[in-house]
């Protein structure tokens, strides 16, 4: 199998775009696909300041590095959430990261505010996980005036998140399942997904054609996610599946008009009176 613009050997043969292409051709062609998304979609504009979340994992890689070769502005933030030595581990590869892109790298710690998700009811971990995350990172965006959060999430992310939440009847999440969602509050920060129409076997390609540092092994804490393997399966049935899915959540309607307060303790927005971060806060800290 030769690469379809240069000859050479060819490494992949992408079914869905019907090309075969070599290492060296790959990243190129990754790049001028997340290109069109950002231009197609209106993700991201060249004048934002853009903060870039990152995990450690091939998603989050992927997007810090072809944010910076397409010439964005960006930071990438890690958050440490306190997860035994995993969070350790993975820092350690956000901070090789950081050298090998060139992006600089700020790092929050959980435990500068009395807990980690160690000290959270196993039960409780995954949402605990994600208010912590959600909170931080917004905060962080705010106060360092970033114009927009940019996360990895890919096309099986939100895929497997949508049909997940369409079986449990809850459709108040369709606003949240976009390319791009707009602030509803001053104090609330833009995000981004640039990748929403990539798949994750795609993020994977281009870390490693790359040769980006990255960490294969995924939380401790995190339960099997069967709707994720239900839509790998139907994605070999039929390809391209995840990309019409994503596309198609573009034209769904606004269902709920949030109803927006700002917390009693610390004046983040929130629906309740106290928000959902200043709840962790006030069970599990230790200051
Ligand atoms: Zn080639
Ligand atoms: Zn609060």
């Amino acid at each position: 199998m030769k690469c379809k613009k240069c000859n050479s050997r060819a490494i992949a043969n992408l079914k869905q775009y019907k090309i075969a292409l070599c290492e060296k051709c790959y990243p190129k062609f990754y790049e001028s696909l997340v290109k069109r998304s950002i231009k197609k979609y209106g993700i991201l504009r060249k004048d934002e300041r853009i903060l870039t979340a990152v995990s450690g994992g091939k998603d989050s890689v992927a997007l810090a590095k072809v944010l910076k070769n397409l010439g964005y502005e960006i930071e990438m933030l890690y958050i440490d959430l306190g997860i035994r030595e995993y969070s350790k581990r993975c820092k350690n590869v956000v901070e090789e990261l950081s050298e090998t892109i060139d992006v600089d790298l700020n790092v929050l710690k959980l435990s500068d505010f009395g807990f980690t998700i160690d000290d959270v009811e196993m039960r409780k971990v995954c949402s605990a996980c994600g208010t912590a995350k959600r909170y931080l990172m917004n905060k962080f965006a705010r106060e360092n005036k970033f114009d927009i959060i940019a996360t990895g999430h890919t096309s099986e992310d939100l895929t497997s998140f949508a049909i997940k939440n369409i079986v449990g009847g809850n459709f108040g999440w369709i606003e949240k399942l976009k390319p791009r969602i707009e602030s509803f509050d001053e104090k609330i920060i833009p995000k981004a997904r640039p990748l929403f129409e990539r798949k994750e076997k795609e993020n994977m390609l281009y870390v490693l054609t790359l040769k980006l540092p990255f960490s294969t092994e995924s939380c401790p804490n995190a339960p099997i996610n069967d709707w994720k393997e239900i839509v790998y399966e139907i994605e070999r049935r039929k390809i391209g599946f995840n990309q019409n899915f994503v596309r198609g959540l573009i034209n769904a309607k606004k269902l709920a008009k949030l109803d927006v307060k700002y917390c009693k303790i610390c004046g983040e927005v929130t629906t309740s009176d106290m928000c959902a971060f200043c709840k962790l806060v006030k069970r599990y800290s230790k200051n």
